[in-house]
This record gives C-alpha cells, sequence and structure tokens, in this order.
C-alpha cells in the first residue's frame, strides 16, 4: 500500500543498461565495490559518532557481513555502517551524483569492450550487483532514528526502483543480491572468500562469514552437505593497509588497495609508502594512476587524498593535502597530530598540514623523477632529508622511462600548472618537462636533452606555441631555425603560454619564444650575414615606411626580419605581449583581451616583397600581405571577405 514507484533519473537508467550488457567479463568486481560502500558507510558513522556517541545505539561494532543462500539464490552484503533513511534511499540509489558523468556520457561509443574500459574508470558503484543480480533488495535504517523508520528499495535494473517504508531493528544497511542463474557460483563460500582476499583484505573493518562445517546425511545412503554453524568468522585482515609495514605487503595487495581507493580499475603506475617522522607525523600512501580520470579538468574536480587521523576515517578529497597540479594523484594519509574534529576550514590554517602537503609534494615529485630514470630501484630514496624513515617505492614494469612517457601523455598538461604555482619547486618540475620538438621525431624532449644538443653560439631554448603540432611545426616564424638546424620546441597545451611565463631560464639558459620579440640569432649568424641582413633593412628602409603607413591601424610597426626564409611575411608579437595564439583563445573564452597589435616582420629577399616596391596595387598586396601572415599562425583575417576581394582582384 505505502509502496512508491520511481523512475531512475536518465543517466542511471543508460548506465545499468551498459552494466548488464557491457561488464559480462569481469562480473566479480561487484563484490569490491559493495564491500566499498559498505566500509565507506562504516567510516562515516564512525565518524559522526565522535561528535554523537548516541548514534552507536548498543551496537558499536562496525563490520560487514556476508551472507548467502544457495537455495533461494541470494547474495547478501550488510553493514553496521550509518545507513540510509527513505530519501537518501531514493536519492542516492536513484541518481548519480558524481563530477564528470556529463563527460562520461559524451565519450561513449557503443563499442562494447571501449565502452567498459570507460565505465571501469568511471565507477560503477552500487549497480554493479546488476551484472550478477536480476533484482536488487536493499534495506536499510539509519544510524540514530526507531526502528520503524527502516526502508526497503527494491529494483530489477530497469527504468525504475520501489520504495517502502519497514521496521529494521538492526542499523545500517543489507544489499541483497537475487543472483542470475548464471552467477550462482557466487554463492560459495570458497569463491566469496578467495574474491575477498584479492580485493578487500586491506579493508579496515572486519568482513564476516558464517562458518560452515561438514553434516554427514542422516540415513543411510543419504548424501552429506555442508551447513551453517551460525558462527561468524572474520576473513580479512581488517588493519588498515598503509599501517603495517611495508614487507608485510605485496605489491598484489598495494594494488588491489588502489583499485579500491580509486575505483580504477587499472593498476598505477607507481606507489610510495613511508611513515614520516618528525616535527608532525604521519603516513602516506600515494599512487600515480596509470590514466588521467574523466574529470581531470573539472574545475570542481575533488582531490584525491583521503584524510585519516590516528586509523579514523576523517574526509575524502582532503585538497589542502596537495596542490592543485598535483590533483590526479591518490591516497592516503593518516596523521598522528592533527585533531579528530578537525575541519575543512582548520585545515587551511594548520601548520601540520602544510608540512604533510610539502611532505606530499615531495615525495610525489621524487616518485616522478624516479620513474624517469630507467632503473628506478638504483635511484637513492629521494625522500631521505625530510625525516623518512621507512622509504619504499615501487614500480612494475613497463619501465621507467617507459612509464614517464606514459605518465606525461596522461598528465603532463597538469604538471606543467606546477610552474606558475609552486614557486619553492620550479626547478624540480622544470626537470620533468617535457616537449615535441622539431628535430624529435614523435618522441618528447626534456630541458635538459635540449641544452645538451645546443649549437656551438646558441644562447637561448628556443620554443613556440601554437593550436596544434601541424600549426607549430609549419610556422612560418620557424623557418631560418629549420635553415641553420636549430632545434624549436613546439607546444601545443593550453596551459603552456602561462605556465612558461613562469619559467624564464632553464638551469641558467633563458627561454626564448621564436613568435616574440625581433629575432637575435646572434653568434648563430656568421658575419655576412649579418652584413647582408643591415644592407636589406637599409634598402627597404622606405617600403617599411610605406607599408607601416597602410597598415597602420593593424600592426604596431613594420620591420625586416632574419627569421623567414621561404615566406613573404610573419607577425610576432613584442618581448612581453601574450602570443595572438592565447590572446585567440582568450577572446573565445570570453575573457578580456588587452588591446595590443602584432609587429608585421617582413622577409626583404621574398620575391613578393620585391615586386611590392613599384606595384599599381600597393595598398592591396599589402593588406593580402598582412592577412596571410595572419592566416599562416593559425589566425583569420578580420575582414575575409574583402581578402578575398582583393585576391581575386590581382588573380583576375
Ligand atoms: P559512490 O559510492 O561512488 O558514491 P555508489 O553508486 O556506489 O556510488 O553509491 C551511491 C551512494 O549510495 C553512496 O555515495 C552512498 O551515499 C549510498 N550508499 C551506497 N551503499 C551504501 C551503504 N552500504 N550504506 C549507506 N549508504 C550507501
Amino acid at each position: 500500500m505505502s509502496t512508491q514507484t520511481h523512475a531512475f533519473q536518465a543517466e542511471v537508467a543508460q548506465l545499468l543498461h551498459l552494466v548488464t550488457h557491457s561488464l559480462y567479463s569481469n562480473p566479480e568486481i561487484f563484490l569490491r565495490e559493495l564491500i566499498s560502500n559498505a566500509s565507506d558507510a562504516c567510516d562515516k558513522l564512525r565518524f559522526e559518532a565522535l561528535a554523537n556517541p548516541a548514534l552507536l545505539e548498543d551496537q558499536p561494532n562496525l563490520e560487514v557481513r556476508i551472507a548467502f543462500d544457495k537455495a533461494a539464490k541470494t547474495l547478501t552484503v550488510t553493514d553496521t555502517g550509518i545507513g540510509m533513511n527513505e530519501a537518501e534511499a531514493i536519492l542516492h540509489l536513484g541518481t548519480i551524483a558524481k563530477s564528470g558523468t556529463k563527460d562520461f556520457f559524451a565519450q561513449l561509443s557503443g563499442d562494447q569492450k571501449a565502452d567498459a574500459q570507460l565505465i571501469g574508470q568511471f565507477g560503477v558503484g552500487f549497480y554493479s550487483g546488476f551484472i550478477v543480480a536480476d533484482r536488487i533488495t536493499v534495506e536499510s535504517r539509519r544510524a540514530g532514528v526507531p526502528a520503524s523508520e527502516g526502508v526497503r528499495w527494491v529494483s530489477r535494473g530497469a527504468g525504475e526502483f520501489e520504495v517502502e517504508p519497514i521496521t529494521r531493528p538492526e542499523r545500517g544497511t543489507s544489499v541483497i543480491l537475487h543472483l542470475r542463474d548464471d552467477a550462482l557460483d557466487f554463492a560459495d563460500a570458497w569463491k566469496l572468500k578467495e574474491l575477498i582476499g584479492k580485493y578487500s583484505d586491506h579493508i579496515a573493518l572486519p568482513i564476516k562469514m558464517e562458518g560452515e562445517k561438514w553434516e554427514e546425511g542422516k540415513e543411510e545412503g543419504q548424501p552429506g552437505q555442508m551447513v551453517k554453524t551460525g558462527e561468524w568468522e572474520t576473513v580479512n585482515q581488517a588493519t588498515a593497509l598503509w599501517t603495517r609495514p611495508r614487507k608485510d605487503v605485496t605489491d598484489e595487495q598495494y594494488v588491489g588497495f588502489y583499485e579500491q581507493l580509486a575505483h580504477d580499475w587499472q593498476p598505477p603506475l607507481a606507489w610510495s609508502h613511508n611513515r614520516v617522522e618528525g616535527s608532525t607525523e604521519y603516513t602516506q600512501l600515494l599512487y600515480i594512476p596509470g590514466h588521467a580520470p574523466l574529470d581531470l579538468w573539472d574545475r570542481d574536480r575533488k582531490a584525491g587524498i583521503k584524510l585519516y587521523v590516528r586509523r579514523v576515517f576523517i574526509m575524502d578529497d582532503a585538497e589542502q593535502l596537495l596542490p592543485r597540479y598535483l590533483r590526479f594523484v591518490k591516497g592516503v594519509v593518516d596523521s598522528a597530530d592533527l585533531p579528530l574534529n578537525v575541519s575543512r576550514e582548520l585545515l587551511q590554517e594548520s601548520r601540520d598540514v602544510r608540512a604533510i602537503r610539502e611532505g606530499n609534494t615531495r615525495r610525489v615529485l621524487g616518485m616522478l623523477e624516479d620513474l624517469v630514470k630507467a632503473e628506478p630501484a638504483a635511484a637513492p630514496p629521494s625522500g631521505a632529508a625530510d625525516g623518512v624513515t621507512d622509504v619504499q617505492d615501487k614500480n612494475d614494469a613497463p619501465t621507467g622511462a617507459d612509464k614517464y612517457a606514459l605518465f606525461w601523455r596522461e598528465f603532463g598538461a597538469v604538471l606543467k600548472e606546477g610552474l606558475g604555482e609552486d614557486h619553492a619547486n620550479r626547478d624540480r618540475i622544470a626537470q620533468l618537462l617535457r616537449y615535441a620538438s622539431t628535430t624529435s621525431d614523435g618522441v618528447t624532449v626534456s630541458l635538459t636533452d635540449y641544452k645538451a644538443r645546443m649549437k656551438d653560439g646558441q644562447k637561448a631554448i628556443y620554443y613556440i606555441t601554437a593550436d596544434t603540432l601541424a600549426a607549430a611545426k609549419n610556422s612560418p616564424q620557424l623557418e631560418v631555425f629549420k635553415k641553420k638546424g636549430i632545434e624549436v620546441l613546439l607546444m601545443t597545451d593550453r596551459v603552456d603560454e602561462w605556465a612558461l611565463s613562469y619559467l624564464r631560464d632553464f638551469d641558467g639558459t633563458p627561454l626564448q619564444s621564436v613568435a616574440k620579440g625581433a629575432v637575435d640569432l646572434g653568434d648563430l649568424q656568421d658575419e655576412a650575414e649579418k652584413k647582408a641582413a643591415e644592407q636589406a633593412a637599409e634598402n627597404v628602409k622606405p617600403l617599411l615606411d610605406k607599408l607601416k603607413h597602410v597598415l597602420k591601424d593593424q600592426v604596431e610597426d613594420v620591420r625586416v626580419t632574419a627569421r623567414l626564409v621561404d615566406s613573404p611575411a610573419c607577425l610576432v608579437v613584442q618581448d612581453a605581449g601574450m602570443s595572438m595564439q592565447l590572446a585567440r583563445m582568450l577572446k573565445q573564452a570570453g575573457q578580456p583581451v588587452p588591446d595590443t597589435k602584432p609587429v608585421l616582420e617582413i622577409n626583404a629577399e621574398h620575391p613578393l616583397v620585391k615586386k611590392l616596391e613599384g606595384s599599381d596595387h600597393f595598398d592591396d598586396l599589402a593588406h593580402i600581405l598582412f592577412d596571410q601572415a595572419v592566416l599562416a599562425e593559425g589566425g583569420l583575417p578580420d575582414d575575409p571577405a574583402a581578402y578575398v576581394r582583393r585576391v581575386n582582384t590581382l588573380l583576375a
């Protein structure tokens, strides 16, 4: 009578369809997801009970119980955690409230294999139960409310679910899976224990199963059978993984812990587990994931560090524990010094937190440096100076160098933000940068490599920023560098120009944009070339004045350049100016852009420029020259129709 039917939020219905159609290949993960939710529910209760001990009622034990009934074809995961009331069950089990949801659905392709991979990254949580169940019943009661305020939630995983009030004396939640016929092998003690060992051994709570014993048949000829003993035994280690000495933790366990912490099914690239002693005492277990999450660029993206204080869970997403530019790192910090009632506000001001944040930052940079070295094991422990007593950094295949390339592809653009954000570690971050370059086909180069290859007489590290690699590679500004065989770094990330404004030099060598300021090749030009350039500049002086006059609304200046070989003209910005590419990007994003004009540089040797002198169509040619320079560097003429008209006039 009091049963209400609700429709799932559209995204949930879509996700459920995917879960039941794409995840057959790895059905067992459902158990990890449900145990993880049960464990989170207990953590939440433990935390709320710090302020309100009455919530623990007469059942202070926080635990997870796994039960099955072969005959009834059910598997039940019960926890004594925080529980849900009716409104919470409707909200939490009927909608998805996760950042990155929109991106996730936008990226789905319909290809089952690719989509299964994506779902793995997104994390299906509770809904993974429908991989093995054709119906799920959830019974729950929130801690601290009367037994009569329990709720039952039932769904077949299609478009809708039902809820009704129930009486439930026990606090917490039971998730009852009505197993499909093809999933009945999960109703088996051995199988379940194996899976718990594989995925959930490190969960800090006891996971219990009812004991079984063999009972002979009662009469002659009747087969014996396994019967339940009524005694519940703990089947996992039930100590928080990070509190164990590292020698007692296997690689599989570290990876298993990561998978449930990050809701990521792919193994991490590296991890680092340390107990830090000194002015502040804490344990850190930090992981570098193997791939970028869908919401890496989401402004509201949650940070990846869970904070515990003396093993009590305090909060997810403790953003104070790592700088923004390391937001891809996942892990746990367990502090011995912070108060249990620490709030987000308090975290911002805490000196201990600042020390932990700095320690974590150094540790992550150290892990990345270790990945760079081909033999990570041979590296000296990078944290020795900050009171780290117990160091273990683990990496599995592929080799360090390959892994760093993988890391860079996934997270390089985020790490670059550190140049602007983390002054103290700028030099270490600069060592970790990688860029495409004009001379290194396909592979990225470090600034150290670049410096080692610099030509005699070369005084700067040259780079260019553009929207795409092709645009960068073919930019006219590169012509003289190509001719002289000088390497130029090609930068195509949106963040590059902003980030580089914080990195004026690397190891004493200035970084110089080839599209900014006058080109000064210095000692890279020989005397004859310098003379010729001066002569050319002298000769075209009247032409420059004429161009300046015609293009006075568009350009700041017109000058002769040594940077061009094949092109007649190009645009550059003043030394301290914003590149045209960045200005364009900001304009598109609706941001204010300083109103500065570029400099038109011309190639005095080019036949077109030579022809310009005595032409009857001087004005048209001048405008075409300018508009083409805009086009060549990836922009659009202000008045495309006028450009077309002028070109056509000349063609005709
Ligand atoms: P996630 O765990 O990533 O938030 P889920 O789909 O697994 O996503 O769960 C959705 C929400 O349902 C959880 O955030 C939690 O609020 C609630 N929930 C799930 N399982 C339980 C449980 N055993 N006890 C209490 N709340 C739960």
